[in-house]
């Protein structure tokens, strides 16, 4: 069969080659490890059970991980290998399975997911993407997946484009944002008498269910995030948080880009919380001091793999 799972469409037998994404159906990750970086209510003081899938559907030419999206690492692995790898994860008391960047390995993810429940996992799953997804491709993790934790990069076409080659990067966001939404319903977090907390699996306060969209402010396009901002307190309210992220970290590969060399400043940024707050926002997240630091960067060396 064609894979036509994303909105690249590539129509390419992925069994004998690759597309847009670089996979084929072979499954490769770079790192499974409790992650202690995510918002606190995803992290806990456990971690979250992140697996950092190799290859990416949308390759933003600032990606943050650019080596692993580019597939140029990764180990292969086994859909049963991988639904123990979730089994491990859960013993090593990670508060979440956190799959990152999963979107072109759904239907194996999905696989492993209904193999690992039926072993015993039991911790909530979050599905950590781009939000460049199919909304029939996200219907199959409906009943899988607990909490969602997309991106919303941009609302103007131009920067989709020139930045991720998606000038459809905005549609397709809202209607996958929209379909995730719907799968979660109502916020819900972990409280003391929940018997995950109660037996040790979780701790309370990390969320049950529920949306989170994250914003990376970029340098020199506070009024795309204020745009981004606006149309999720619009449409939202508080159905969802949004984390507003400044850790963009400029490297050596944009040294010549007219906007991208630089980090945002802390004005830009704090223009784009104080418009959020102006906005009425109640469920957010920011990031405080100088966080564009490469340490929040993982190593991708096949720790958990
Ligand atoms: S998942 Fe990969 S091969 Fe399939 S349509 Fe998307 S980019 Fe193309």
């Amino acid at each position: 069969m064609k894979c036509n799972m994303c909105p690249r469409a590539c129509n390419v037998d992925r069994n004998v080659n690759t597309g847009f994404c670089g996979m084929t159906n072979d499954i490769y990750a770079a790192r499974a490890a409790l992650h202690m970086w995510e918002e606190p209510c995803i992290s806990g003081e456990h971690g979250s059970g992140a697996v950092f899938f190799s290859g990416c559907t949308l390759r933003c030419i600032f990606c943050q991980n650019s080596e692993i999206a580019a597939a140029q690492v990764g180990k292969k692995i086994t859909v049963e290998r991988l639904s123990d790898i979730f089994l491990e994860l859960q013993d090593k008391c990670a508060n979440n399975i956190n799959l990152v960047t999963a979107t072109h390995f759904v239907p194996q993810v999905a696989e492993a997911l209904v193999k690992a429940k039926n072993k015993g996992l039991v911790i909530p799953v979050v599905y950590n993407s781009s939000a460049y997804e199919n909304v029939s491709t996200l219907n199959m993790l409906d009943g899988l997946v607990d909490v969602y934790l997309p991106d919303m990069k941009y609302i103007d076409s131009r920067l989709s484009a020139e930045y991720s080659k998606a000038p459809d990067y905005a549609d397709v966001a809202k209607a996958a944002i929209h379909e995730m939404v719907r799968q979660t319903g109502k916020l819900e977090f972990f409280i003391e008498d929940d018997e995950l907390v109660k037996s040790g699996r979780v701790e309370a306060g990390i969320m049950k269910k529920g949306v989170i969209v994250r914003h990376l402010v970029l340098p020199g396009t506070t009024k795309d995030s204020k745009a981004v901002i606006k149309y999720l307190i619009d449409t939202y309210g508080d159905d969802i948080y949004i984390s507003i992220m400044s850790q963009y970290t400029p490297f050596d590969r944009l040294k010549k880009h007219p906007l991208l060399s630089r980090k945002v400043t802390r004005k830009e940024y704090n223009s784009v919380v104080d418009y959020a707050i102006d906005c009425g926002i109640n469920n957010g997240f920011i990031q405080e001091g100088d966080v564009a630091e490469e340490s929040f960067i993982p190593e991708f060396d096949y720790e958990g793999i």
